[in-house]
């Protein structure tokens, strides 16, 4: 080293550059030791012994970055609790503990579903033809066990949004002029493709808005609100994706072994959204933020709330209109605004309130509004089979742009059995289905959807005011902005609220259990009249009486242990069980 060169560096900067010196050192006496030791190696062995420590070293990685992504999903106590249930000693017994549990589950469903009944299990073909008059009589036998009511007498909770036969036998006539329709053989059926179009403009000019931009809302018709936000979240994911860019360089960086599912893309949705929101982030590979909603906001969600847990992979966030459990709407314009400015898809689930909160301002309400106009709002879900009196099988999904929507199609140009595309989940649709809500919703006009949503929103604000004033047991959960009303009990220990319901289901009623907090809550359709709320109310009062005077003690029928026991197990898997058990003795006989 010449003699300029070394003063030079005698004047470098000392602990940084000594740490330097040192480590750089230590990791070329590290490459010599290395090469003395494998200097009788061939290299070849070198070469495999590299290759299987790099897989190894990237398996580990892959596992711990797993291990990571359920902690993160399922938190710390559910992970502790899969590890420990995976020992052989605890795995044994609690597959035995659960078999036992299924085997009861089992007996019970399937022991109720012929109980008394008139005619034979039908779990094999008939070897001959049954008379069609037969099989009318075994399902007059069925039918036998549906709930009906007198119009205006409903004890259900939703399910049943007619209020007159009327209605029902006018749809039903006209289903059956269509039963074998089927528009995805349109030049067989023009008639349902043209109403298939019509039901997704009718329902669209609800919440077009009057911005300009906004005639270019458009839609399609699906199955049900549960396929109306499964299309809105796919299409939505898509359409994100598409816009953020960043190519190669981003999909290289993403598939890096210890990335892997850190960049899924997330949708944020409050704890009160509804479960096919759960459906679609498994469906479709997303990660769900769920936001917890509680009485400091009247059960909603808040713009404050989400712009907290905006991260550069959000793609999507949820807002309900109103909300399934509470029946309140969010803040969709705040959250909108939200959406808009930092690029991500905003859905509004108008499933319930989509044919009643347009028509609040017509029928004398000041309720929350929602269009198209509202900056930021990219998808919209409204059940026709809900409140727009349908019968069950249609649901509109709503889409600010064309641009968004084609990310729902399905297109594919080598398939061996022709051109092909389709809008939604579904291939063949039942043009039955799609006739009966166009007719519906011509049978009603703005004139009848403005007469049930007066109806209705003064039969639930009636509803909350007499739990408020009578109850004294009682508490409402939010203040209804549209048709559900929900409550629990001011003291759970006094008051069991899921006893409460038992008891009301001895009486008739069907209303829907709520958990987180435990509640009840009863949606209002066009079934009911003000003597049903009325009743509805004496009858909560006399039932929280016999609960809090332990009339119902050692009840062990109902589903009041039930929800108990999903309340106070931590170890929300075998609470998972417990359903799956349930559903797989409803699908077999
Ligand atoms: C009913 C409902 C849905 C889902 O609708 P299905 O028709 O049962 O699939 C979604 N969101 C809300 C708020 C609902 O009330």
């Amino acid at each position: 080293m010449g003699a300029g060169l070394s003063t030079l560096l005698e004047g470098m900067p000392g602990p940084v550059w000594d740490a330097w010196v040192s480590f750089t050192s230590t990791v070329a006496n590290g490459l010599s030791r290395l090469d003395v030791h494998l200097a009788g190696e061939l290299p070849s062995s070198v070469v495999l012994k590299t290759a299987g420590a790099t897989v190894a070293l990237c398996w580990s990685l892959r596992y711990l970055s797993n291990v990571v992504d359920y902690m993160s999903e399922y938190g710390c106590l559910q992970t502790t609790l899969e590890v420990l249930k995976a020992l052989p000693i605890v795995s044994g017994l609690v597959a035995r503990e659960k078999d036992k549990l299924s085997k009861k589950i089992q007996d019970q469903v399937v022991a109720d579903r012929y109980k008394h009944s008139k005619h034979p299990k039908f779990a094999e073909l008939p070897e001959r033809q049954m008379a069609r008059k037969e099989v009318l009589n075994a399902i007059e036998d069925l039918v036998a066990k549906d709930e009906t009511s007198e119009d205006g007498k409903s004890k259900l909770s939703g399910a049943r949004y007619f209020n007159s036969e009327k209605h029902a036998n006018f749809q039903t006539e006209v289903y059956g002029k269509f039963v074998g329709a089927n528009p995805i053989h349109g030049d067989s059926f023009p008639s349902v493709v043209r109403m298939d179009a019509e039901l997704v403009s009718m329902t669209a000019s609800l919440v077009r808005g009057s911005d300009p931009s906004a005639s270019s809302v458009c839609g399609s018709v699906t199955s049900g609100g549960s396929e109306s936000i499964l299309c809105a979240m796919k299409a939505s994911r898509d359409w994100w994706r598409r816009g953020r860019g960043g190519g190669l360089l981003r999909g290289l960086l993403e598939s890096l072994p210890w990335r892997k599912g850190t960049h899924k893309p997330e949708i944020i949705i409050a704890d009160s959204a509804h479960a096919a929101y759960v459906k679609a982030a498994h469906y479709y590979g997303l990660r769900m933020v769920v936001v917890p909603v509680d009485e400091r906001t009247g059960y909603r969600l808040t713009a404050a709330a989400v712009r907290r847990k905006i991260t550069a992979n959000t793609a999507i966030v949820v807002v309900s209109a109103p909300s399934y459990p509470h029946g309140v709407c969010d803040d969709i314009e705040g959250i909108g605004k939200l959406a808009a400015s930092w690029g991500i898809a905003c859905h509004v689930d108008a499933c319930l309130g989509g044919f009643i909160l347009p028509f609040a301002r017509d029928a004398g309400f000041k309720r929350p509004g929602f269009t198209f106009s509202m900056p930021g709002l990219t998808s919209m879900s409204i059940d026709t089979h809900k409140y727009g009196l349908a019968h069950k099988g249609t649901s509109v999904v709503l889409y600010r742009s064309k641009e968004i929507r084609k990310h729902q199609f399905t297109s594919i140009t080598d398939w061996s059995g022709g051109l092909y595309i389709s809008p939604t989940m579904a291939g063949s649709r039942s043009g039955a289905v799609i006739a009966a809500a166009w007719a519906s919703l011509l049978s009603m006009g703005r004139e009848g959807f403005v007469g049930q949503a007066r109806h209705l929103l003064s039969l639930s604000e009636h509803l909350a005011r007499r739990i408020e004033s009578d109850c004294k047991d009682l508490e409402l959960l939010g203040w209804p902005d549209s048709t559900v009303v929900a409550w629990g009990s001011t003291d759970g220990k006094r008051v069991d609220i899921y006893k409460v319901n038992d008891a009301m289901t001895k009486r008739g009623w069907h209303l829907s259990a709520l958990q987180r907090p435990p509640g009840l809550h009863m949606c209002l359709t066009a079934a009911h009249s003000r003597e049903t709320v009325d009743q509805l109310v004496a009858d909560l009062m006399d039932c929280c009486e016999e609960v809090r005077k332990g009339a119902r003690e050692g009840d062990e029928e109902g589903m009041a242990p039930m929800y108990g026991m999903a309340a106070s197990l931590p170890d929300r898997n075998i609470v998972g069980d417990v359903l799956v058990a349930f559903q797989e003795a409803s699908l077999d006989c």
